[in-house]
């Protein structure tokens, strides 16, 4: 499949891997858009929350569960960050495989649009 993350997950496009376990990925974001900007990613394809399944809400808990464990690592678990996830057209959303931004590291737009 013609994915930039299912290849991230296997190994075929290198990143510096910043927490991984059998079913989630993170990695920093190649376009940072904060001082801190990663990713945090199911290593299953699964297109956006669109199409998220009743069966995938554990996995959405721990995407956000290595977020909050990260930011921690990251230094920012006290000045604050953001977590987003962008689904569809009209939310900007890039890569077709479910990602969570987490940013932080300086203050954020109000704006969440
Ligand atoms: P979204 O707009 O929510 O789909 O975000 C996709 C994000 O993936 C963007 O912020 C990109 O900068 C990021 N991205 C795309 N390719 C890579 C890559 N090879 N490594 C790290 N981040 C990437
Ligand atoms: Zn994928």
């Amino acid at each position: 499949m013609d994915c930039i993350f299912c290849k991230i997950v296997a190994g075929e496009v290198p990143v510096d891997i910043l927490y991984q376990d059998e079913e989630v990925m993170a990695f920093y974001d190649i376009q940072p858009r904060a001082p801190k900007h990663l990713l945090i990613i199911p290593k299953a394809h699964i297109a956006s929350v669109a199409v998220l399944g009743e069966g995938e809400t554990q996995l959405m808990g721990r995407l956000i569960s290595v977020a909050k464990q990260l930011a921690e690592r990251e230094g920012i678990a006290h000045s604050g960050y953001r977590l987003t996830i962008n689904s569809g057209a009209d939310a900007g959303q890039v890569v077709p495989h479910l990602h969570l931004h987490l940013l932080g590291g300086r203050r954020l737009s109000d704006d969440l649009a």
